[in-house]
């Protein structure tokens, strides 16, 4: 049995990563000050032998012998991190040194969940993970996209200066049941709106694209990530890598949910990604033939079944 912390355990990622862990039989501490979550994602892991949850801020230190770690606190949707952009650097910055130092002290390995984000706006296209980026560092996104590429400079140098065991996966764009009803992110905007029959909100023209991920793939993904040999640390892609535009998405959403709700467009927030699309020949490379198995459709699917059920209970 492997004693595994998982910062941010307790939001949309983190508690099916928690439920996984556990259900191969580790002991898991989930460490989480809930900015962008709530309990109930967690409530029903409370009552195992095995699980630990602690109500803290990962900007503070946190000390326990554990054997892995998995950094997953920050939030994640642009309405979330940049509601607090000051506290989303320093979620990003001072927790990765957090769980670095701790990493180092008790000699554990540590995965970093960066993000797809670190390529900005990207002009190289599908990304690999040579291609530096394109981001804005005064933008409304950088509190978000410079804080993560902090953290990755941080995980490399504790690597070379520390010997410290790191793993760094940049996920795409990921969605599922559990995100919260008041996300934000487009997935879960597009299903909430048209199951309550409201207007569906597309910003801008909707030409810009995302590669969606279903949730249980990136969950096999990190999984293996940590799994890898010492010598291998990323940053690896993970993602899907087909491609839509939103207004691609929209339609999908309003033919799976037979809704007769209306497309509207509204002004596309600065510095919005046009494009993206992960390369994943690396992580199928590095992660045991590792390749999303779950397809937009089905995904949505089991997304939509899941916001149904939570309109019901309200
Ligand atoms: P989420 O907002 O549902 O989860 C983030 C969790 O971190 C929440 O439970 C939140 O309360 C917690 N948190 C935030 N700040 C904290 C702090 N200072 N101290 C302790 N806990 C804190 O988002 P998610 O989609 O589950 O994302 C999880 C991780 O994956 C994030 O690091 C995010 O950057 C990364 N990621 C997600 C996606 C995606 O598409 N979902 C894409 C790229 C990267
Ligand atoms: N988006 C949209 N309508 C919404 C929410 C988002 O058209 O109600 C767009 C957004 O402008 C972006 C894309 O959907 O182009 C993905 O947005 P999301 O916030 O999910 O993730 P990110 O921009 O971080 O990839």
């Amino acid at each position: 049995m492997k004693r595994i912390l998982v910062t941010g355990g307790a939001g949309f990622i983190g508690s099916h990563l928690c439920e996984r862990l556990l259900n191969e039989g580790n002991e898991v501490i989930c460490l989480d000050n809930l900015f962008s979550s709530s309990k109930d994602k967690i409530i029903p892991f409370l009552k195992l032998p095995y699980f630990e949850f602690v109500r803290q801020d990962v900007t503070f230190p946190y000390f326990a012998e554990v054997d892995e770690i998995y950094n997953l606190a920050c939030p994640a949707s642009p309405v979330h991190y940049q509601h607090d952009a000051i506290q989303t650097i320093k979620t990003s910055v001072m927790g990765a040194i957090n769980m670095l130092g701790l990493a180092k002290r008790v000699n554990a390995k540590v995965l970093q969940a960066s993000t797809s984000e670190v390529y900005g706006d990207p002009v190289v296209h599908p990304q690999t993970e040579d291609y530096w980026g394109n981001v804005n560092p005064i933008g409304i996104r950088s509190c978000y996209d410079e804080g993560k590429r902090c953290a990755e400079s941080l995980f490399v140098n504790y690597h070379q200066q520390n010997n410290v065991g790191i793993k760094i996966i940049r996920i795409f764009n990921t969605y599922g049941p559990r995100m919260e009803l008041n996300d934000g992110r487009v997935v879960s905007n597009f299903i909430l709106q048209a199951l309550k029959g409201e207007n569906i909100t597309i910003y801008g023209d909707g030409k810009q694209s995302r590669s969606f991920q279903y949730v249980d793939d990136l969950v096999e993904g990190m999984l293996r990530m940590m799994g890898t040999s010492d010598d291998f640390t990323g940053p690896v892609n993970i993602g899907n890598p087909i491609e839509f535009t939103m207004l691609e998405l929209a339609q999908l959403v309003l033919e799976m949910t037979s809704s007769k709700s209306e497309i509207i467009h509204l002004p596309l927030p600065k510095d919005d990604p046009v494009q993206r699309q992960p390369n994943i020949d690396l992580a199928k490379k590095m992660l045991n033939n590792w390749e999303p198995k779950v397809q937009l459709k089905e995904g949505l699917q089991k997304t939509i079944e899941y916001f149904d059920q939570m309109l019901k209970q309200i």
